[in-house]
């Protein structure tokens, strides 16, 4: 199959181009505006294109036309974005996406959009995220958090009626905190906002700053192993029961709280360094640590049984996905920059 994948530069592209070399079975090209992340990363069955799906339109069309998928990655999925920069938020994940949309439903190639698990929003109930079944439920548009999650729903809602109206071939993809080597980005000690939780954490850890506890710990995540997300995509885009359908992209066995992640991250640190760290631990409320607009949620596990029905199961541990995100930040030279 060949595949085009915009948005290839970032944690998510980097990780699944590895995966389909690995695996050798597809031609890709991927194009993007960074490559840093894809440093030592080649491949003779994948090819770099340097550029800006919005702005090198003839290169976006020609790569989409030439496709039997497109992979759409193109997205800011950091919370504290949706807070500082709302409408760059909406720019990037709901119009630029709608472009890739457009060449897609031009040439007939098939759309294999990454959305979020952000799309359920609030928890509203005690079961598990269903793909086809469950609410999706936004908080007021006072807190604008939400501009994200609302940009990719639209996105979806309008996918999906292509889909019914039969003029698009999709699969999307709802992923669950995917996490692995080249997550983010460190920070230095004491730095609110800026990247995801896992970050911050092992930002800590390695400076001796304090770790954050936003609106008290408690909230519940399912972290997802960045190869068991890969495999993810290989069944759904391989298997003809992907086709025109959305999937969670989760473990629901990785369920775990803020505070417990922060005690978990703690220990595999000193496990893997022999140093016992002792890094405060501040409890901060969502506004002061994102800005005025931030809303949390407690996020329930993942419903994965329609992958499963695809012959998909998620096989890497809390302990092992944590691991491998911590040992690949514990090079010198990728922390030197924050200590
Ligand atoms: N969080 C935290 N400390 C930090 C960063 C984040 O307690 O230093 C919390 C955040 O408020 C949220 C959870 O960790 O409850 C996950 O946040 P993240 O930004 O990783 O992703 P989300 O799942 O909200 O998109």
């Amino acid at each position: 199959m060949k595949l085009a994948i915009f948005g290839v530069g970032g944690f998510i592209g980097s990780n699944l181009v590895e995966h389909l070399i690995e695996q050798g079975e597809h031609e890709v090209v991927g194009m993007d505006v960074t490559k840093d992340k894809l440093a030592g990363i080649e491949g003779p069955n994948f090819r770099f294109v340097d550029g800006n799906v919005g702005e090198d339109v003839a290169t976006a069309k020609e790569l989409t036309a030439w496709a039997d998928a497109v992979v759409d990655l193109i997205a800011y999925a950091n919370p504290s974005i949706y807070v500082q920069s709302p409408l760059d938020v909406v720019q990037l994940n709901f119009f630029e996406n709608m472009k890739i949309l457009e060449y897609c439903l031009e040439a007939g190639t098939r759309l294999i959009q990454y959305s979020t698990s952000e799309v359920y929003g609030k928890r509203t109930r005690d079961e598990e995220y269903h793909d086809d079944h469950s609410d999706l439920v936004m908080g007021p548009v006072q807190k604008q958090r939400w501009i994200y999650a609302s940009s990719k729903q639209l996105l979806e809602r309008i996918i999906y009626a292509h889909g019914i109206r039969g003029d698009l071939e999709y699969s999307i993809i709802r992923p669950f905190n995917f996490v692995g080597p080249r997550f983010d980005y460190l920070v230095p000690a004491g730095s609110r906002g800026g990247p995801r939780v896992f970050s911050h954490f092992v930002s800590a850890l390695l400076s001796g700053g304090p770790i954050h506890l936003v609106d008290g710990g408690g909230q519940h995540r399912c972290f997802t192993h960045i190869k068991d997300a890969s495999e993810a995509f290989s069944a759904i885009v391989e298997n003809p029961g992907g086709r025109n359908e959305i999937f969670n992209v989760g473990n629901p066995n990785t369920n775990i709280t803020m505070r417990g992640l922060a005690e978990l991250m703690t220990n595999i640190y000193e496990e893997l360094t022999g140093k016992k760290p002792d890094n405060e631990i501040i409890e901060i409320s969502g506004e002061d640590f994102y800005g005025k607009g931030y809303e949390d949620m407690d996020r329930v596990p993942p419903n994965v049984d329609k992958l499963r029905a695809l012959g998909w199961e998620p096989t890497r541990d809390l302990d092992t996905i944590f691991r491998e995100a911590i040992e690949y930040y514990l090079a010198p030279e990728r922390h030197a920059a924050i200590l």
